[in-house]
């Protein structure tokens, strides 16, 4: 465990890893080192190359046809199926559609329509913004629902809680929460419980047992691309039975009939709204087939490998910068990117972006580096805590600067 690391022993690694393949099957800018996949994922070549043909020939050349030619109308349903193989679903209870955002409101809403009698949904304090700002746009719509965050949310799952909604990876702290556990204990008090998993499909295998509802995001770890469809997965025992509030004729039993009124399509269908973004779609789809190509299990495994070594070697070489760790160290509870928290964090990440290493920032004070195993070698772990110890050595230290501005931002 003491061993000093050398930049040898990170290119031995690289030159034994499985995955490794897999780097050059992704658009590579020159000279960066990105630990940001976890907030957007690199661009695979695969996917370049499908939404030019999607471009191209599908719209250029096929137009309207290419709805039924190019198998458009499917691609929510496709690309959901490819999404539930990551997340431990099947193949049916996944669509992609919308963003995470809009994927919250639908599922929030058709979970207080099972649950009649009950006006609260439960959230995180800490949870991501969006998944709180939703939760509460819908109570003020409905007048009548409450809106709770909790810090302890076993302790604060009661009778009147219609559904829990909880991020599955802490977007700040990287800690993973008890899946299987939280979705026994809402259930044990006759609560819904929906996941937030835009921070672990893709990152980690996902078993969503017996939760109720999950969403999540396809820009991050899943490669879709700047603003690709979200997902959304609704649990088969509830198909027959939820309805969600924005009942477009995407959700309709007969799209084409153009019917007066509103009939739910049977199945996860009737979560879509409008007309998929299908561009964006073709460039998901494509990202989805490394994933699944690569599995998740392997992924994991180089990921938790990655992990450690890079804070090992934050330890052994950057250990006066006093950079404190607040991802939990044990693999079971952690997700796929590392949070240190640090006075001037700001000015750490700019002197880090300024040489080409990209993690990203969290206000107050917490740098995050995301772990990409499909997109990431050993060696570039190596060369960014070397800037990282060259930064503090040359600039930072001596720099009052740096600390005023982390202070105002
Ligand atoms: C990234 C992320 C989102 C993103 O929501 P969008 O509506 O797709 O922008 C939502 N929730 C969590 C937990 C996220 O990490």
């Amino acid at each position: 465990m003491t061993k000093t690391l050398s930049r040898e022993d990170c290119a031995a690694l690289d030159a034994a890893d499985p995955l490794a393949p897999f780097l050059p099957r992704f658009r590579r800018p020159r000279g960066a080192l990105y630990f940001d996949g976890n907030s957007l994922g690199m661009l695979p070549w695969a996917a370049s190359r499908r939404v030019v043909e999607a471009l191209e020939k599908e719209w250029g050349e096929g137009l309207i046809e290419s709805w039924t030619e190019a198998g458009w109308i499917q691609l929510p349903e496709r690309v959901g199926a490819k999404i539930a193989r990551l997340i431990g679903a099947e193949a049916d209870e996944v669509i992609a559609t919308d963003s995470t955002s809009i994927n919250l409101f639908k599922l929030l809403a058709a979970g207080l329509k099972l649950r009649p009698g009950r006006r609260v949904i439960l959230t995180e304090a800490g949870n991501f913004p969006t998944d709180i700002y939703m939760a509460e746009g819908l109570a003020q719509l409905l007048g009548d629902v409450e809106v709770r965050l909790a810090e302890d949310i076993r302790a604060a799952i009661t009778y009147d809680v219609a559904v829990v909604a909880l991020s599955h990876v802490d977007y700040r702290s990287s800690a993973l929460a008890d899946m299987a556990d939280l979705t026994a204990a809402a259930h044990a008090k006759g609560a819904l419980i929906l996941w937030d998993l835009s921070h672990s499909a893709g990152a980690l295998p996902v078993a969503l047992g017996e939760a109720d509802f999950a969403v999540g995001c396809g820009y991050k770890f899943l490669n879709g691309g700047p603003g690709a469809p979200a997902y959304a997965f609704v649990a088969k025992r509830w198909h027959h039975q939820f309805v969600q509030p924005l009942a477009g004729w995407m959700g309709h039993a007969a799209p084409f009939e153009f019917e007066a009124h509103y009939r739910p399509a049977p199945g996860i269908k009737r979560a879509l709204s409008g007309t998929p973004s299908v561009l964006a779609m073709t460039a998901l789809d494509a990202a989805l087939d490394l994933l699944l190509e690569a599995g998740m299990e392997r992924i994991r495994l180089k990921a938790q490998a990655q992990m450690d070594l890079f804070a090992r070697l934050v330890e052994q070489r950057c250990a006066e910068i006093g950079l404190e760790l607040l991802t939990p160290r044990d693999h079971a509870v952690r997700g796929s990117h590392l949070a240190y928290r640090h006075p001037q964090g700001y000015a750490l990440t700019q002197a880090l972006r300024a040489r080409r290493v990209v993690p990203d920032f969290r206000a107050p004070d917490i740098i995050r580096f995301g772990f990409t195993p499909l997109t990431l070698a050993y060696v570039e772990i190596w060369d960014a805590v070397e800037q990282l110890a060259t930064i503090w050595r040359e600039e930072l230290w001596r720099e009052p600067r740096f600390a005023m501005k982390a202070a105002v931002t």
